[in-house]
């Protein structure tokens, strides 16, 4: 095992750090970047179904608002740490910045698990946070979405109890709601079709026919399921060899059938066990010889220790983080493409600041808009981002630092902040 710092904030910082040093930045800028300007730590009371108290603990990282309101989700998950969603809200920075939405980055988490909470237990988790976090969020302060086992029903609890504290409809506050109480049409999918649609640029780049393309997709929840049917509906990509959950994995040499997986994990709970489908461990999924890898799961999964036996030629990362700086160097002296992520995964947060937008209109664009927008926003950023690459001779990541980090450095220097 190597010795590296696997902390998902050390990371960031260290990656910041390697673009402070290549666009020279003064110090004052880089100490304001390497850490939030705000966060909040809160303890929740809950009671749970049967009478007793629980007492949960939740955070709210606000990273950086020079270039507009903080935006980022909000995670429930039993490993959650302040480090974390102080990562998530650093990349929130650069994600909004490298799409160039007028919004800053933020974050939240509870440490808890929602596998083992009944729905009402949930709905009551879901407003005591917000009873907590109300006096920081509001749709010009900071706003919510989508994470890691947090549901569009989570986000309308939480909507809701914002509207019962300050007395009015504020549908800005919080984006990923249900169409019915101003959600937008296309964010269900938005994360994944922003990926493809950067998948698709890499193609073109890189010279290989999309419709000729195998793939593997680790996690199948909400950004890896559309990805496995997206590649297939908007590329023609010929072939899904694999898929995992964190439970484990299904793998065949012949492709697996998108939807009917998708079917399969909605009424079975896992892949595994998938008709006519072998079993694979997470591990084995990574190192498999296909044209695009998307890691779809967590933190940290493409290390010093096993970056040498990717074979992907595109790492699509739709994950936050799923890939340590020691294993940046590795892909990169090997030829693997990577997508990074908060240039790959930003078609949720641009489709939740369209959310936003015809919120604060209260006027709801067709699905048609929605998609040619994203695709405007994601083709411009991944273009931008690959002349940079090729201009500093960085790979896709640090280029991606470069366009995300001057754009929100100058908005703080024209704010007076340093
Ligand atoms: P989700 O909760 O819907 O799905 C997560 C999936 O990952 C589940 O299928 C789970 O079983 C699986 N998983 C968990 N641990 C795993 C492991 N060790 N190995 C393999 N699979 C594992 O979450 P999501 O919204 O799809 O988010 C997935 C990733 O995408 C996260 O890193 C998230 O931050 C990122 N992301 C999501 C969005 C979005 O709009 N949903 C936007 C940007 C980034």
């Amino acid at each position: 095992m190597s010795q590296e710092n696997l902390n998902p904030f050390a990371i960031a910082q260290q990656q910041l750090d390697e673009a402070a040093r290549i666009l020279k930045l003064d110090e004052a800028t880089h100490q304001m970047l390497r850490w939030p300007v705000r966060e909040l730590h809160v303890s929740l009371p809950v009671r749970m179904d049967d009478g007793s108290i629980q007492v949960f603990k939740g955070f709210r990282v606000q990273y950086n608002d020079s270039r507009g309101p903080t935006k980022g989700g909000i995670r429930f998950h039993p490993a959650e740490t302040i480090d974390t969603v102080r990562a998530l809200a650093a990349w929130m920075t650069w994600k909004t910045a490298v799409v160039d939405i007028p919004l800053g980055g933020g974050k939240g988490g509870v440490i808890c698990n929602p596998k083992e909470m009944s729905k009402y237990e949930l709905e009551r988790l879901s407003r005591q946070y917000i009873r907590q976090v109300g006096r920081l969020i509001g749709p010009a302060k900071d706003v919510p979405a989508p994470d890691v086992y947090t549901t569009p029903q989570i986000m309308s609890w939480m909507m809701d109890e914002f509207y019962w504290q300050q007395g009015y409809n504020a549908f800005g506050v919080i984006t990923g709601k249900p169409l019915a109480i101003g959600g937008s049409k296309g964010r269900g999918d938005a994360t994944a079709r922003g990926g493809v649609f950067c998948v698709r640029e890499a193609c073109k780049k890189l010279d290989i026919d999309p419709t000729k393309v195998t793939y593997a997709v680790q996690g199948f929840g909400n950004a890896g399921q559309f990805a496995a049917t997206l590649m297939k509906e908007l590329l023609g990509a010929d072939k899904l060899v694999a898929v995992s959950d964190s439970r484990s994995g299904v793998y065949s040499a012949d492709g697996l059938d998108p939807e009917k997986l998708v079917e399969y994990k909605l009424k079975n709970g896992k892949v595994s066990g998938f008709p006519g489908a072998e079993s694979i461990s997470n591990e084995e999924l990574l190192e498999l010889d296909v044209d695009v890898l998307i890691p779809a799961a967590l933190e940290n999964q493409i290390t010093a220790d096993n970056a040498a036996r990717i074979k992907a030629r595109i790492s699509a990362e739709l994950a936050n983080g799923p890939t340590t700086p020691e294993a940046d160097k590795i892909l990169y002296d090997r030829n693997v493409f990577v997508i990074p992520d908060f240039l790959c995964n930003a078609g949720g947060v641009t489709v939740s600041y369209f959310e936003q937008v015809q919120n604060a209109y209260n006027y709801y664009w067709t699905i048609d808009d929605v998609y040619k927008r994203l695709d405007q926003k994601m083709t411009d950023a991944f273009r931008n981002v690959y002349e940079n690459s090729l201009e500093y001779s960085v790979d896709m990541r640090k280029a991606a630092y470069i366009v995300a980090v001057s754009r929100v450095a100058e908005a703080m220097k024209l704010r007076g902040w340093v």
